[in-house]
């Protein structure tokens, strides 16, 4: 089967590769697609280690087509999911508590494992999602990661009903963010961003209030506008933009970061102390978490911008990722 394989120069080889038989507990997908992601990049260019030889991708929808001994949550025809979450050790504490995507021995697909962008792929039946019904393959994709970590986000940030959101950076991350907070948590969204088109597209996507950074102070705005926003969620890779979301919140207020820029933000100690300021980090999502970003996506409340692409433009793709020209998710067609 072909598969999109980490080689030598921050390249991506599609190769012919064969799978092992399957051990107890697992099972094997066929793959219709796999989106392709910022990780995936990272990965791909050795920025967490060299990673020559594995197959990249985790944002895999497949068919089930056999089961391994002892496998009772998946069976033959099932359509489910290769998430960057791809094993916990299932017995520590974060496992046992919720938290199973913190698990200290955890396993990443397209990184500790072989991943899904290939025609085939070996997932640990258990903790592969099931698709439900009514959702795209394509769209599913991209809630396997993108949807469903800015779904935890803004989870975590507590947000109710009617209550101010502001998203920092309106890429396909930030996008998915304001969806979820605007049509699952009905909240009031703030959307924040440098890039006018982006802004244009989160406008139409109902964002209630649409603030470019570059030219205006999006604190101030947001302190003037709405008297602070009741949580922030941070996708943006920029410092900029978490110093900005923590002045832009008011008392009591939460902000989760869930872009990474190498750098340290600032934290103002009196302003965290007196107006009881959080900052919290959120990483992708649990399983259960999954299961909801695909139910909301299946009842339409979240629709992803997808562009379907064959493997063979695997480099290219990452080149424009490199770029910055890519609108919503690219999604690999592993189904020709
Ligand atoms: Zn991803
Ligand atoms: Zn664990």
């Amino acid at each position: 089967m072909k598969a999109a394989v980490v080689a030598q120069g921050q390249r991506v080889n599609v190769i012919e590769k064969t799978l092992r038989p399957l051990k107890h507990g697992e099972a094997l997908l066929k793959m219709q697609c796999c989106g392709v992601c910022h990780t995936d990049l990272h990965v791909k260019n050795g920025d967490f280690g060299d990673k020559t030889g594995v197959i990249l991708g985790h944002e895999g929808i497949g068919i089930v087509q056999q089961v391994g001994p002892g496998v009772t949550s998946l069976k033959p025809g099932d359509r489910a999911s290769v998430a960057w979450f791809f094993q916990g050790c299932g017995h520590c504490e974060y496992c046992n508590s919720g938290n199973e995507t913190l698990c200290r021995n955890v396993k990443n697909s397209g990184y500790t494992v072989d991943g899904a962008m290939a025609e085939e792929c070996i997932v640990v039946a258990d903790y592969s999602v099931k698709v439900p019904d009514g959702l795209d393959s394509a769209a599913a994709s991209s809630v396997t990661c993108a949807g469903v970590t800015t779904y935890k986000a803004v989870k975590v940030s507590n947000i109710r009903p009617g209550q101010w959101i502001a998203i920092y950076g309106l890429g396909g991350l930030g996008n998915l963010a304001l969806q979820y907070a605007k049509n699952v948590f009905n909240a009031r969204v703030i959307a924040v961003d440098i890039n006018d088109d982006q802004l244009q597209f989160a406008r139409e996507m109902g964002a209630d209030l649409v603030i470019n950074s570059r030219n205006e102070d999006a604190a101030k705005v947001i302190q003037e506008k709405v008297g602070g926003a009741h949580a922030a969620v941070v996708t943006a890779v920029a410092k900029v933009a978490f110093n900005s979301a923590v002045d832009a919140l008011r008392a009591g207020g939460r902000l989760v970061a869930v872009g990474l820029p190498p750098e340290a933000m600032s934290l103002d100690i009196p302003r965290l102390v007196l107006d009881g300021i959080e900052v919290v980090g959120s990483l992708v999502g649990t399983r259960q978490d999954l299961v909801e970003a695909f139910e909301f996506a299946a009842q339409g409340k979240v629709v992803p911008k997808v562009t379907l692409r064959p493997i063979e433009d695997i480099n290219e793709i990452f080149d424009e990722m490199q770029q910055g020209k890519i609108k919503g998710r690219m999604v690999i067609d592993l189904s020709h």
